[in-house]
């Protein structure tokens, strides 16, 4: 038998109605604040992800599904299945010339993502991101919007409980001389981190914060290392800013955690990097994770345009809400006629009602009790009714039968 591929999922049945429940809301609460929605192709250019998520991230290196069109020599042709949508927003929104219109342009997106990570709890190789780009702002009112943006869908939810955590990377130099001090503080420890990080040593040092591996988490907790982490090495621009996005959040009522060590896995951040995580989760527990990336517009290629945006891991969601249940149907036809019964569906669906019949068209009473099952009220159509013209409505939840000219 040939079953699903590891690390993806069948979504079925009920389950279904959550998902739902998740997009319905992320259309109305983004639609209502100006956001439209955008679809991109689930594939792309490989050289896209290279340049645009960072040849440093455990996203590139990693986690692609990468193929060659044509033989793996013809590079050119090489495509990669989307692990995530800000770049691929970014190339439609240069290739589209949408930086012409008025900015700010705001953008949502729902969608499949693809990392090659060994499945776990929370980590699929397929899963799912929703998730907002806005472009054209570098006021402190769009970080602060954004963030908004998400803790209102989350509480749309009934997620109101959800732990942000805040930090500023600063900007280009001020981030050059934190890498500079951290190098500098980490070089004797090196032989005691793992691989990945004396790679990040020399391409990323500030990514080496975000290293799941233990050891080096238990270096990083060292005084004199986390006196250099938690150092403030912000310009005054970027302090600046960064004040005025949590004086904005302390109005709106988002309460938030600073956290110094919080670096994000991606290359392009910028000034605020922010994840929403939930303890029920367990060790996955960021649910969302987002950021300033003033940078990355100008470095696929448009023109300068300070831009901020978030994505949410929606599985995540899908196991922190409360599932949602199924409705019943408003009627359920009961009938040995099934061509009466499948016209008088089609009236009634046609009005914006819901309504099935039997179609194998079985007996009364097995009809009856499909019917108590999933429907409010059975229409029964027998012999009675087809000759005189009327309809025998029953009201499921009590027994009571009324007879009816019209539905
Ligand atoms: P992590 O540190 O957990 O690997 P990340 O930094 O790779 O997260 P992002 O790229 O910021 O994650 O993605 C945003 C959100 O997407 C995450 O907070 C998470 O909810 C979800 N997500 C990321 N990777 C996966 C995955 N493999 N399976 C399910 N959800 C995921
Ligand atoms: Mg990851």
């Amino acid at each position: 038998m040939i079953k699903a591929q590891r690390g993806t999922k069948d979504i079925i049945g009920q389950d279904t109605l959550s998902w739902q429940k998740i997009q319905q809301n992320a259309k109305e609460i983004f639609q209502n604040a100006n956001y439209s929605e955008i679809r991109t192709p689930i594939f792309e250019a490989t050289e896209l992800f290279k340049r645009g998520v960072g040849d440093s991230t455990d996203i590139v290196n990693k986690e692609m599904y990468t193929f060659c069109i044509g033989g793996a020599d013809k590079n050119e042709n090489s495509i990669t299945l989307r692990p995530e949508n800000t770049a691929g927003v970014v190339r439609a929104y240069i290739e589209h010339n949408i930086s012409r219109q008025s900015p700010p342009q705001k953008f949502w997106y729902f969608g499949p993502m693809f990392r090659y990570e060994r499945p776990q709890a929370g980590r699929q190789r397929q899963f799912h991101q929703i998730g907002i780009e806005l472009f054209g702002a570098k006021e402190a009112s769009a970080d602060a919007e954004a963030i908004l943006i998400a803790q209102e869908f989350l509480g749309s939810l009934g997620l109101n409980n959800l732990e942000v955590e805040i930090n500023t990377l600063g900007c280009q130099k001020c981030r050059e001389s934190y890498k500079k001090a951290i190098k500098e503080v980490l070089k004797p420890y090196i032989g005691e981190l793992c691989e990945d990080c004396s790679v990040r040593f020399e391409k990323n040092p500030l990514r080496m914060l975000d290293c799941k591996n233990e050891n080096c988490q238990k270096v990083f907790e060292r005084d004199e290392i986390k006196k250099v982490v938690l150092g403030d090495f912000v310009c005054d621009e970027c302090k600046a800013h960064f004040d005025e996005v949590l004086g904005y959040l302390d109005v709106l009522g988002v309460k938030y955690n600073r956290n110094k060590m919080l670096v994000r896995g991606l290359d392009y951040y910028n000034r605020t990097v922010f994840e929403i995580k939930s303890s029920a989760l367990g060790s996955q527990s960021a649910v969302c994770g987002g950021g300033r990336y003033d940078g990355l517009v100008e470095m696929l290629g448009g023109t300068p345009t300070p831009a901020v945006g978030w994505a949410m891991g929606v599985e995540r969601l899908f196991e922190l809400i409360k599932k949602v249940e199924p409705k019943k149907l408003d009627y359920f036809v009961v009938s040995k006629f099934p061509k009466e019964a499948l016209k008088l569906c089609q009236k009634l669906r046609r009005k914006g009602l819901s309504c099935d019949f039997d179609m194998q068209n079985r007996k009364f009473a097995k009809q009856l009790e499909k019917a108590a099952k999933i429907a409010n009220y059975a229409i029964i159509i027998g012999e009675e009714e087809l000759e005189k013209g009327f309809y025998t409505v029953k009201d499921l939840s009590c027994g009571t039968q009324e007879q009816r000219s019209e539905i």
